[in-house]
């Protein structure tokens, strides 16, 4: 689960409220078998179910996180008084017309023309624009699956698959709501469905983190924070043929700190993602592989090495080289180690498919490695 930059939405909501207005003032929605009394455009056909103003739908349609929370609150004023008129609106519509009010209803978000582009404003705004300027590089959801945007708009496979993190279905009038887009792999946006983040009929609800709000581990005031932690395990074969081979994987997300409590779990439920990590069998075997090369005597080799060719060190005195390679040192000792452990070098923030998960099977390694050593010097002394 990587955190979203909400930062970047919010340049973004002007742009995205110019071209939903401009559309809905357009468009008129015609119900042909009932036009002379139906006959409104959008913003009176939304007045007639909520007595809104346009100000009204401007709010929906630029919520904030927070907002959309209101917005969705199955106790709240906001969503009694839209249940309300929705049901009495549905029930007029039966008499006079055989149009699915609900069908009406989503269309006139516009969600389906702004996701194909059709229509257009003086300025370029679409899924597709929006998928590029918010450019993520993985699905926020699972982290392991890279969701370029490429290509241009009549390319229709070259974007990232938008999910609702609010269900379109259950919530029509968030279906255009710019802070409930979540640019995301296909798996992701098919698995959670509309089964997550709306009540059951048990008055139950089941939430998955909220990219904008929630993460697996974040940077604050220049300080790592951990919010879960992943834990790989061997899985033996475990029957009476005396064969004990290695099977397999077994691949834990586990709660570091409470912060995301029920919504981690529900987590692995949605997007089955411990099940998904236990897949990545190439990428685990290299990494323990490559983990067994990597010892103290290596890295100084690989150290010295980098060293000899930096320009920043070569053609300097003695004593400057001194000062020079105690300062990089250490930055040329972790270079050196994602050398030996084949990860990116020098990624800094930027995300990769299964970074967290790799960078915390190290850890863990690095942690039994650290006890084996001690336990060996117990042992001669
Ligand atoms: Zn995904």
């Amino acid at each position: 689960m990587i955190k979203m930059d909400s930062l970047k939405v919010d340049e973004l909501l002007d742009i995205h409220w110019r071209w939903f207005k401009k559309r809905a003032e357009e468009k008129i929605i015609t119900i042909e078998t009932c036009k002379t009394i139906y006959e409104y455009n959008l913003f009176s056909f939304w007045k007639w179910i909520f007595e809104w103003d346009e100000k009204c739908v401007e709010k929906l349609v630029k919520a904030s996180p927070k907002e959309l929370l209101f917005f969705t609150d199955e106790n709240g004023l906001f969503f009694k008084k839209f249940k309300q008129n929705f049901f009495w609106l549905k029930n007029c519509f039966k008499t006079v017309s055989d149009k699915n009010i609900e069908d009406l209803f989503y269309e006139s978000f516009g969600y389906e023309n702004f996701e194909d582009g059709n229509y257009k404003i003086n300025e370029v705004w679409n899924a597709y624009e929006f998928t590029k300027k918010m450019n993520l590089d993985i699905c926020p959801y699972c982290g392991r699956q890279y969701i370029f945007t490429i290509g241009d708009i009549k390319e229709k496979n070259g974007r990232p698959q938008i999910d609702h993190y609010f269900p379109k279905d259950k919530y029509p009038y968030l279906s255009c709501s710019l802070y409930n887009f979540i640019p995301s792999c296909p798996l992701c946006n098919h698995q959670k469905g509309n089964k997550y983040n709306v009540v059951k009929k048990d008055g139950s609800i089941k939430w998955v983190p909220y990219p904008y709000i929630d993460c697996f581990e974040e940077v604050v005031n220049g300080k790592k924070i951990e919010h879960v932690k992943f834990k790989t395990s061997f899985k033996f074969k475990n029957d009476n043929s005396n064969n004990t081979g290695q099977l397999g994987y077994k691949v834990k997300i586990k709660d570091v700190d409470g912060v995301l409590g029920e919504k981690l779990i529900n987590a692995k439920e949605a997007f089955h993602l411990e099940d998904l990590y236990e897949k990545h069998e190439i990428e685990l075997d290299d990494l323990f592989e490559r983990y067994r090369n990597y010892s103290d005597p290596k890295i100084d080799e690989i150290t010295k090495l980098i060293l000899s060719t930096d320009d920043a060190i070569s053609g300097r005195s003695q004593d400057e080289r001194e000062f020079i390679t105690k300062k990089i040192v250490a930055i040329y000792v972790k270079r050196a180690k994602n050398i030996i452990l084949g990860l990116p070098l020098g990624p800094g923030e930027k995300q990769y498919p299964l970074r967290k998960f790799k960078e915390d099977t190290i850890a863990q390694l690095d942690k039994t490695r650290k006890e084996m050593l001690k336990e060996q010097k117990r042992e001669i002394t």
